[in-house]
Protein backbone atom coordinates (compact mmCIF):
# COMPACT_ATOMS: atom_id res chain seq x y z
CA UNK A 1 0.00 0.00 0.00
CA UNK A 2 0.78 3.65 -0.28
CA UNK A 3 0.25 6.34 2.21
CA UNK A 4 0.09 9.61 0.62
CA UNK A 5 -1.04 12.95 2.31
CA UNK A 6 -3.15 15.13 -0.30
CA UNK A 7 -4.08 19.11 -0.10
CA UNK A 8 -7.40 19.64 -0.23
CA UNK A 9 -8.62 23.32 -0.32
CA UNK A 10 -7.27 25.32 1.93
CA UNK A 11 -9.20 28.55 4.19
CA UNK A 12 -7.83 31.71 5.99
CA UNK A 13 -9.67 31.54 9.24
CA UNK A 14 -9.48 34.30 12.24
CA UNK A 15 -6.55 33.20 14.12
CA UNK A 16 -7.97 33.89 17.81
CA UNK A 17 -10.92 31.62 16.92
CA UNK A 18 -7.93 29.19 16.24
CA UNK A 19 -6.50 29.80 19.51
CA UNK A 20 -9.10 29.90 21.59
CA UNK A 21 -7.97 31.35 25.09
CA UNK A 22 -4.66 31.78 24.40
CA UNK A 23 -3.93 35.72 24.31
CA UNK A 24 -2.71 36.92 20.67
CA UNK A 25 0.87 37.77 22.62
CA UNK A 26 1.41 34.43 22.78
CA UNK A 27 0.25 33.04 19.79
CA UNK A 28 1.20 35.48 17.13
CA UNK A 29 5.00 33.62 17.69
CA UNK A 30 3.63 30.58 16.09
CA UNK A 31 1.59 31.82 13.20
CA UNK A 32 1.56 35.08 10.56
CA UNK A 33 -1.58 36.57 10.15
CA UNK A 34 -2.92 38.84 7.50
CA UNK A 35 -4.49 42.20 7.64
CA UNK A 36 -8.14 41.05 8.88
CA UNK A 37 -6.08 39.16 11.44
CA UNK A 38 -6.97 35.79 9.42
CA UNK A 39 -4.28 32.92 9.29
CA UNK A 40 -3.57 30.03 6.50
CA UNK A 41 -5.58 26.71 7.10
CA UNK A 42 -4.56 23.64 5.66
CA UNK A 43 -7.26 20.97 4.63
CA UNK A 44 -5.16 17.94 4.45
CA UNK A 45 -6.68 14.46 3.60
CA UNK A 46 -4.44 11.08 4.05
CA UNK A 47 -4.96 8.76 1.22
CA UNK A 48 -4.09 4.95 1.56
CA UNK A 49 -3.93 2.66 -1.90
CA UNK A 50 -3.62 -0.94 -2.17
CA UNK A 51 -4.76 -1.22 1.65
CA UNK A 52 -5.62 -5.20 1.44
CA UNK A 53 -7.05 -4.31 -1.86
CA UNK A 54 -9.16 -1.41 -1.15
CA UNK A 55 -8.77 2.77 -1.75
CA UNK A 56 -9.43 4.67 1.88
CA UNK A 57 -9.79 8.78 2.00
CA UNK A 58 -9.59 10.00 5.23
CA UNK A 59 -11.38 13.27 4.79
CA UNK A 60 -12.19 15.44 1.79
CA UNK A 61 -11.17 19.26 3.41
CA UNK A 62 -13.01 21.53 2.82
CA UNK A 63 -13.59 21.84 -1.11
CA UNK A 64 -15.07 24.52 -3.64
CA UNK A 65 -19.44 23.78 -2.90
CA UNK A 66 -19.17 27.41 -0.84
CA UNK A 67 -21.49 29.61 -3.27
CA UNK A 68 -18.87 33.06 -3.88
CA UNK A 69 -19.93 35.25 -0.58
CA UNK A 70 -19.28 31.70 1.68
CA UNK A 71 -16.19 31.45 -0.14
CA UNK A 72 -15.13 34.60 0.07
CA UNK A 73 -15.54 34.98 4.26
CA UNK A 74 -14.32 31.64 5.28
CA UNK A 75 -11.32 32.70 2.84
CA UNK A 76 -11.30 29.42 0.10
CA UNK A 77 -9.29 31.70 -2.76
CA UNK A 78 -8.80 28.52 -4.69
CA UNK A 79 -11.77 28.40 -7.64
CA UNK A 80 -11.32 24.23 -8.33
CA UNK A 81 -11.90 21.79 -6.22
CA UNK A 82 -8.09 21.00 -5.01
CA UNK A 83 -8.58 17.72 -3.30
CA UNK A 84 -9.65 15.85 -7.08
CA UNK A 85 -6.82 17.75 -8.61
CA UNK A 86 -4.90 15.82 -6.02
CA UNK A 87 -5.86 12.64 -6.74
CA UNK A 88 -5.75 13.25 -10.62
CA UNK A 89 -1.45 13.89 -9.58
CA UNK A 90 -1.52 10.15 -8.23
CA UNK A 91 -3.59 8.69 -11.15
CA UNK A 92 -6.61 8.38 -9.35
CA UNK A 93 -9.97 9.98 -9.26
CA UNK A 94 -12.95 10.32 -6.95
CA UNK A 95 -14.49 7.41 -8.38
CA UNK A 96 -11.76 5.12 -7.61
CA UNK A 97 -12.08 5.46 -3.82
CA UNK A 98 -13.71 2.84 -1.81
CA UNK A 99 -14.15 3.84 1.44
CA UNK A 100 -14.12 8.12 2.42
CA UNK A 101 -13.56 7.92 6.30
CA UNK A 102 -14.93 11.24 8.37
CA UNK A 103 -13.68 12.24 11.13
CA UNK A 104 -16.67 14.38 11.58
CA UNK A 105 -18.93 16.33 9.41
CA UNK A 106 -17.78 20.32 9.59
CA UNK A 107 -18.03 21.31 6.42
CA UNK A 108 -13.79 21.91 6.34
CA UNK A 109 -13.83 18.09 6.75
CA UNK A 110 -16.80 17.12 4.62
CA UNK A 111 -17.46 20.00 2.22
CA UNK A 112 -15.10 18.47 -0.38
CA UNK A 113 -17.55 15.05 -0.82
CA UNK A 114 -19.61 18.10 -2.46
CA UNK A 115 -18.69 18.63 -5.95
CA UNK A 116 -17.30 22.66 -6.95
CA UNK A 117 -20.00 25.66 -6.89
CA UNK A 118 -21.65 26.19 -10.43
CA UNK A 119 -23.94 29.21 -10.36
CA UNK A 120 -27.60 27.81 -10.47
CA UNK A 121 -26.75 24.00 -9.73
CA UNK A 122 -27.50 21.86 -7.26
CA UNK A 123 -24.43 19.95 -5.61
CA UNK A 124 -23.65 16.87 -5.93
CA UNK A 125 -21.74 14.04 -3.93
CA UNK A 126 -19.14 13.05 -5.06
CA UNK A 127 -17.36 9.25 -4.65
CA UNK A 128 -19.94 7.35 -5.88
CA UNK A 129 -18.30 3.93 -6.09
CA UNK A 130 -17.40 4.76 -2.06
CA UNK A 131 -18.52 3.86 1.89
CA UNK A 132 -18.92 7.05 4.06
CA UNK A 133 -18.19 6.25 7.47
CA UNK A 134 -19.11 8.31 10.31
CA UNK A 135 -19.59 7.23 13.75
CA UNK A 136 -22.99 7.65 15.26
CA UNK A 137 -23.10 9.28 17.57
CA UNK A 138 -21.29 12.55 15.65
CA UNK A 139 -23.93 11.82 12.91
CA UNK A 140 -26.63 12.56 15.29
CA UNK A 141 -24.83 15.61 16.40
CA UNK A 142 -24.47 16.52 12.96
CA UNK A 143 -28.48 16.11 11.64
CA UNK A 144 -29.47 17.56 15.29
CA UNK A 145 -26.98 20.45 16.15
CA UNK A 146 -26.54 22.95 19.15
CA UNK A 147 -27.78 26.52 17.68
CA UNK A 148 -23.98 27.06 19.35
CA UNK A 149 -22.29 24.69 16.33
CA UNK A 150 -24.99 24.65 13.83
CA UNK A 151 -22.88 26.84 10.96
CA UNK A 152 -20.00 24.00 11.28
CA UNK A 153 -22.76 21.46 8.90
CA UNK A 154 -24.29 21.00 5.72
CA UNK A 155 -28.23 20.10 5.73
CA UNK A 156 -27.88 19.34 2.09
CA UNK A 157 -24.87 17.14 2.42
CA UNK A 158 -25.97 15.49 5.36
CA UNK A 159 -29.84 14.57 3.36
CA UNK A 160 -27.27 13.21 0.07
CA UNK A 161 -25.15 10.95 2.72
CA UNK A 162 -28.31 9.70 3.71
CA UNK A 163 -30.33 9.10 0.62
CA UNK A 164 -26.98 7.75 -1.26
CA UNK A 165 -27.92 4.22 1.14
CA UNK A 166 -23.18 4.20 1.36
CA UNK A 167 -23.57 5.97 4.77
CA UNK A 168 -22.30 3.57 7.59
CA UNK A 169 -21.77 4.08 10.92
CA UNK A 170 -18.99 2.96 12.86
CA UNK A 171 -19.49 2.52 17.12
CA UNK A 172 -16.12 0.50 17.99
CA UNK A 173 -12.88 -0.13 17.65
CA UNK A 174 -12.64 -1.73 14.67
CA UNK A 175 -15.04 -1.96 11.74
CA UNK A 176 -15.40 -5.60 9.60
CA UNK A 177 -15.13 -3.50 6.14
CA UNK A 178 -11.85 -2.31 6.93
CA UNK A 179 -9.78 -4.63 9.07
CA UNK A 180 -6.23 -2.89 9.81
CA UNK A 181 -7.77 0.09 10.33
CA UNK A 182 -8.52 1.14 14.30
CA UNK A 183 -10.76 3.57 15.52
CA UNK A 184 -11.02 5.69 18.50
CA UNK A 185 -13.61 8.55 19.22
CA UNK A 186 -13.76 11.92 21.39
CA UNK A 187 -16.18 14.34 22.51
CA UNK A 188 -14.16 17.75 23.19
CA UNK A 189 -14.60 19.22 19.27
CA UNK A 190 -17.40 17.86 18.99
CA UNK A 191 -19.18 14.46 19.98
CA UNK A 192 -17.96 11.38 18.73
CA UNK A 193 -15.51 12.62 16.58
CA UNK A 194 -13.65 9.14 15.13
CA UNK A 195 -9.90 9.04 15.19
CA UNK A 196 -8.42 6.51 12.35
CA UNK A 197 -5.30 4.96 12.96
CA UNK A 198 -3.37 2.79 10.12
CA UNK A 199 -0.25 1.70 10.26
CA UNK A 200 1.91 4.20 12.23
CA UNK A 201 -0.52 7.11 11.24
CA UNK A 202 -3.09 8.38 13.94
CA UNK A 203 -5.52 10.80 12.41
CA UNK A 204 -6.05 13.43 14.92
CA UNK A 205 -8.63 15.45 12.92
CA UNK A 206 -9.90 19.16 15.29
CA UNK A 207 -8.45 17.23 18.53
CA UNK A 208 -4.94 18.46 17.88
CA UNK A 209 -5.17 20.27 14.22
CA UNK A 210 -1.70 21.16 14.32
CA UNK A 211 1.47 21.50 15.70
CA UNK A 212 0.68 24.46 17.54
CA UNK A 213 -2.12 22.95 19.13
CA UNK A 214 0.31 20.18 20.53
CA UNK A 215 1.00 21.91 23.86
CA UNK A 216 -1.80 20.62 25.98
CA UNK A 217 -3.65 23.65 27.28
CA UNK A 218 -3.78 25.29 23.37
CA UNK A 219 -7.67 24.57 22.32
CA UNK A 220 -9.76 26.55 19.57
CA UNK A 221 -12.63 28.37 20.12
CA UNK A 222 -14.63 26.12 18.11
CA UNK A 223 -14.16 23.59 20.66
CA UNK A 224 -17.92 22.63 22.54
CA UNK A 225 -16.17 21.12 25.59
CA UNK A 226 -12.42 22.53 25.83
CA UNK A 227 -11.68 21.05 29.29
CA UNK A 228 -12.90 17.57 28.23
CA UNK A 229 -10.74 17.98 25.27
CA UNK A 230 -7.63 18.84 27.13
CA UNK A 231 -8.37 15.72 28.98
CA UNK A 232 -9.08 13.73 25.64
CA UNK A 233 -6.07 15.25 24.04
CA UNK A 234 -3.63 14.27 27.12
CA UNK A 235 -4.37 10.69 26.81
CA UNK A 236 -4.33 10.46 22.92
CA UNK A 237 -0.77 12.26 22.94
CA UNK A 238 0.09 9.49 25.76
CA UNK A 239 -0.79 6.51 24.42
CA UNK A 240 0.32 6.93 20.90
CA UNK A 241 3.40 8.41 21.51
CA UNK A 242 4.27 5.10 23.69
CA UNK A 243 3.51 3.31 20.60
CA UNK A 244 6.03 5.71 18.52
CA UNK A 245 2.90 6.62 15.72
CA UNK A 246 2.92 9.66 13.47
CA UNK A 247 0.26 12.13 14.23
CA UNK A 248 -1.67 13.24 10.94
CA UNK A 249 -2.66 17.27 10.86
CA UNK A 250 -4.90 18.18 8.93
CA UNK A 251 -4.79 21.96 9.06
CA UNK A 252 -0.87 22.88 9.64
CA UNK A 253 -0.35 24.85 7.10
CA UNK A 254 3.35 23.56 7.06
CA UNK A 255 3.36 20.19 8.47
CA UNK A 256 1.75 16.70 7.55
CA UNK A 257 3.18 14.16 10.17
CA UNK A 258 5.24 14.64 13.32
CA UNK A 259 6.22 12.18 15.86
CA UNK A 260 5.84 14.22 19.58
CA UNK A 261 8.58 14.34 22.32
CA UNK A 262 7.81 14.79 26.34
CA UNK A 263 10.17 17.27 28.07
CA UNK A 264 9.82 18.56 31.49
CA UNK A 265 5.95 17.57 31.31
CA UNK A 266 5.75 19.85 28.07
CA UNK A 267 4.87 17.70 24.48
CA UNK A 268 6.52 19.48 21.11
CA UNK A 269 6.90 17.81 17.56
CA UNK A 270 9.71 15.92 16.14
CA UNK A 271 10.53 14.26 12.84
CA UNK A 272 8.25 16.06 10.79
CA UNK A 273 7.42 15.90 7.66
CA UNK A 274 5.42 18.00 4.78
CA UNK A 275 4.71 15.57 2.83
CA UNK A 276 4.10 11.87 3.56
CA UNK A 277 4.25 9.72 0.63
CA UNK A 278 5.52 6.40 1.43
CA UNK A 279 5.11 3.07 -0.11
CA UNK A 280 4.97 0.02 2.54
ZN1 LIG B 1 -14.25 20.57 13.44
Amino acid sequence: MKLISLQGNSQMLDAGAMFGNAPKALWSRWVETDELNRMSIACRCLLATDFNGKNILFETGIGAFFEPKLKQRFGVNEPNHVLLDSLKQHGMTHQDIDFVVLSHLHFDHAGGLLSAYEDGKEPELLFPNAKYLVSEKHWQRAVKPHPRDRASFIPKLNALLEQSGRLVFVNDSSCDLLPGVTFEFTDGHTPGMMHSTIADVVFCADLIPGKAWIHVPISMGYDRFPELLIDEKTNFLNEHSQLNHRFFFTHDPEISVAKTVLNEGRFSTTDEQKILLEER
